[in-house]
């Protein structure tokens, strides 16, 4: 951030007045959540407005933030976290309306087992967070022959009436985006990124990789206008792909399927079936750290239930936690933007049991990578939720007095391990 007041680059070596401004450190600190959950909120915005659903309060609140970062008297640090909490609660608004926008495009989803691997035959295989895109292939492909597969976050899109009834949604094939280059390189087909988290791609499958809409890589080809016949030509021509079914995984616990089973879930906590809910998900990454949130979900005891959304789900989604009473203990809600489910359940709870979200059985650990993950944690801290468990590292752009802020404010804690967190939790 360019300071004004010293000229310089505030808090780096030619800043000669931190402690003078002052609090340099900390409001480029601030400017640099705001900027990321500015980033969070545009995505989810992009593809609202892909559906025809666009909101003027959520574009005045991206103009009125980004602009503030560059005002040359706006050194005010309560001024910053106001705005990082109003930018939290325009991204609940952005979520809901690209809820809505999805739900009145491709139906309420519904809970889906979906196939995982291949079937004999060709195949594309798409990735990304964009059901548009995935739609208009899935209707350019219809009768050719072509199988297509989801990768990373595009899995929710099996729970989607309008989507999950082209017969040739063939499946789920590989995880979350980091293993991206390990999985495309073994897919024999053709490959689509529709959006961010798309790396860029090695020699071995460059020629067979497209993107589209807002992802764009050096060197591969771009479709444009939703018009797939140049990757329909390239999984036409490619190897067949084997018929190779591994296993199966759930998707599709929108709220609205389970806002229906709100009556026996009361009544299972009530019982005390139900003894605690967990929200763990967010975005996954290459850490080796990360291997916590698949010890921490494999060791919940039997009688709590997991909520899950976004990618990071991927660490432990092929697990079998059983139900109880009828009710699945692992579901996954949909993607990053599907937060927006997870809040209406923990509200609808609340509801039930005549009581505030902090004071329900509900713990939430969110594991967090990029833009949408930090929007996302202003919306909660937005919507006064204390006690979130982040990791598996504290975000590096955040100082040690902001750190302080949100700790003693919303008493935010880093992850320590798996067995010392379920502990702290449940107590
Ligand atoms: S959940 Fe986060 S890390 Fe994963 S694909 Fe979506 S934006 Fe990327």
């Amino acid at each position: 951030m360019f300071c004004y007041q010293c000229e310089q680059t505030a808090g780096g070596t030619g800043c000669t007045k931190v402690g003078v401004c002052g609090k340099n450190e900390d409001i480029a600190s601030l400017q640099d959540a705001l900027i990321y959950a500015l980033k969070g909120i545009s995505a989810y915005a992009y593809h609202a407005r892909e559906l025809g659903a666009v909101d003027e309060e959520v574009d005045a609140f991206l103009a009125e933030a980004l602009f503030t970062t560059l005002t040359n008297v706006n050194f005010d640090l309560e001024n910053h976290i106001e705005l990082l909490l109003k930018a939290g609660k325009i991204n609940l608004k952005v979520m809901e309306i690209l809820d809505k926008a999805n739900v009145d495009r491709f139906g309420v989803p519904e809970p889906t087992k979906v196939n995982v691997g291949t079937k004999a035959g060709p195949g594309i295989l798409i990735t990304g967070h964009d059901l548009l895109d995935l739609y208009e292939l899935l209707k350019q492909t219809e009768g050719t022959g072509i199988n297509v597969y989801t990768h990373g976050e595009m899995l929710p899109a099996h729970a989607y009436p309008e989507l999950k009834k082209f017969k040739h949604l063939a499946g789920n094939y590989g995880g979350a985006w980091q293993n991206q280059k390990k999985e495309f390189d073994e897919f024999p087909g053709a490959i689509i990124g529709t959006t961010n988290c798309v790396l860029i791609p090695k020699e071995s499958y460059k020629d067979r990789m497209f993107t589209c809409g807002i992802a764009r890589l050096p060197g591969v080809q771009h479709i444009k206008d939703r018009n797939f016949k140049p990757l329909i030509d390239k999984a036409l021509s490619l190897p067949t792909l084997p018929d190779n079914l591994v296993g199966s995984i759930m998707t599709g616990f929108h709220h609205q399927p389970v806002l229906a089973l709100a009556d026996k879930i009361v009544e299972l906590v009530k019982a005390g079936k139900i003894r605690h809910f967990f929200l763990v998900g967010g975005c996954d990454g290459a850490r080796p750290g990360r291997n916590y949130y698949t010890e921490f979900v494999e060791k919940l005891p039997k009688d709590t239930i997991v909520l899950t959304l976004a990618c990071g789900k991927y660490r432990f989604n092929h697990l079998d936690l059983g139900e109880i009473d009828g009710i699945p203990r692992l579901l996954d809600m949909g993607q990053c933007n599907n937060a927006y489910s997870a809040i209406q359940v923990a509200v609808a709870l609340a509801k039930a049991f005549d009581c505030s979200v902090n004071s329900l059985p509900l713990s939430i650990n969110i594991s967090w990578f990029e833009q949408k993950a930090v929007a996302i944690l202003f919306t909660l801290l937005h919507l006064g939720i204390k006690n979130i468990r982040l990791g598996p590292t504290l975000p590096a752009f955040i100082t040690p007095n902001v750190l302080q802020f949100l700790q003693e404010k919303y008493n935010i804690q880093p992850i320590t391990t798996a067995e010392e967190d379920i502990k702290a939790m449940l107590s």
